[in-house]
């Protein structure tokens, strides 16, 4: 079967590549990097590529500056922690196209690794403009993608450069993501397992339909099962649900139903009678059982479903988990959502989590080292799991 061709099935030396990362990290008030996680997941390719000869050019997009220059959303912080990290010097140009970027890469040499500036300071990037992907198209003569965060997403640096550029693959970062979201859940290890929580049954629905003809259960938390209580007649009281989602929920219990795939729902809850995200804290709470009552609003789910959740994910050969099980940003109402990060963590199954919140539950919890693999991707590993196709990884090349 045919697979994405990566950097390892082309030859790159003394060629410029052109390698499209996610150095969307997140900044402080004084423009300081205060997560590396991406710019870490980054460094196996780049180096890849500077051991192997390549003039290696790097750009990325940061933050939303709508097609102009921002200083604030300059990718300059990036480049003194880049170079530590490499042990390499990395040349920074204050632009991504145009004549004096052109002439400050023809003098590169081999192994050398240039930063170029955000490129949505270009509105031509989001827009896939045809001409910004020809200008950047004009820096290099290999295309690499390794930015899976963005491949969800058709723009100049991932989709329109490739559609010019006649090498085109992925990086290691991309590869990996294919291999564990791709692979190991279109053929997994039995039992398979699917974790999904968060707030709402509309982001998630279609991962439901999908993954429900690979799983052996799924396994609901989250605000998103009282939408699903509802779709069984139950009463929510106040918790966050979605009324107007009820018969998807319900076709997908009896799609569950009519394969053989068990669908497990909390089967207690923990309640509060009032929540304020802001300070942090809930007002009185207690675990019930079966319907809450007006004036009460789920959180979390119960000690009884902790434990059934916890039996399932022990018997696992491989689990998926996207969402929280609840509010896990407040302390009171974490303990589902880390009880399950320490599920994983401790069972033997292949683990693989879905991108977005869960990376940050799951990173939170203490546990973030002991699984098998974290997705870089939310929308994108959404859309992935959906059996979607990337513009950002089906633009590249096959074997
Ligand atoms: P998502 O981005 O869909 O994975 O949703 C993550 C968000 O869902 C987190 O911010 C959680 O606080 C929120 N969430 C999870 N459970 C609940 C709940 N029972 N009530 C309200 N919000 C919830």
């Amino acid at each position: 079967m045919s697979r994405i061709k990566t950097i390892d099935d082309i030859p790159v030396s003394g060629k410029r590549v052109l390698v499209r990362v996610d150095f969307n990290v997140p900044l402080d008030s004084d423009g300081k990097v205060t997560d590396d996680t991406r710019i870490n997941a980054a460094l196996p390719t780049i180096l890849k590529l500077h051991h192997q000869g390549a003039k290696v050019i790097l750009v990325s997009h940061l933050g939303r500056p709508k097609g102009r220059r921002v200083e604030s959303m300059s990718l300059s912080p990036v480049v003194p922690i880049l170079s530590e990290k490499l042990c390499l010097p990395v040349l920074f140009l204050d632009d991504c196209v145009g004549v004096e970027v052109e002439a400050a890469l023809s003098g590169m040499s081999n192994g050398q690794i240039a930063l170029l500036e955000n490129l949505r300071f270009h509105a031509g990037e989001t827009e896939n403009d045809v001409d910004f992907s020809l200008q950047l198209s004009k820096l290099a003569e290999v295309f690499v993608n390794d930015a899976f965060g963005t491949a969800h997403r058709a723009h100049s640096s991932n989709f329109g450069v490739a559609q010019i550029l006649k090498v085109k693959v992925s990086g290691y970062l991309i590869e990996k993501e294919l291999e564990f979201l791709g692979n190991k859940t279109h053929s997994p290890e039995k039992p398979f397992i699917v974790i999904l929580g968060g707030a709402k049954v509309s982001d998630k629905i279609k991962v439901i339909d999908k993954l429900i003809e690979k799983a052996d259960a799924i396994i609901i938390g989250g605000a998103m099962a009282y939408t699903f209580a509802l779709a069984k007649g139950k009463r929510v009281g106040d918790s966050l649900s979605e009324p107007d989602k009820v018969n998807l929920a319900k076709s997908a219990l009896s799609k569950a139903d009519s394969r053989g795939v068990r669908f497990l729902l909390p089967v207690d809850t923990l309640v509060t009678d009032s929540l304020d995200f802001k300070s942090k804290s809930l007002g009185r709470t207690k675990v019930i059982e079966g319907d809450i009552a007006d004036g009460w609003e789920g959180v979390d789910i119960g000690p009884k479903t902790i434990e059934k959740y916890t039996q399932e994910v022990s018997a696992a050969r491989t689990v998926l988990w996207n969402g929280p099980m609840g509010v896990f940003e407040i302390n009171s109402s974490n303990k589902g959502t880390f009880a399950m990060a320490r599920a994983i963590a401790e069972s033997d199954a292949t683990s693989i989590i879905g991108g977005g919140d869960s990376v940050t539950a799951i990173n939170r919890s203490g546990y973030g080292d002991e699984v098998t693999f974290m997705s870089t991707g939310g929308g994108a590993s959404l859309e992935f799991l959906e059996g979607k196709e990337l513009p950002g990884v089906s633009i590249l090349d096959r074997t």
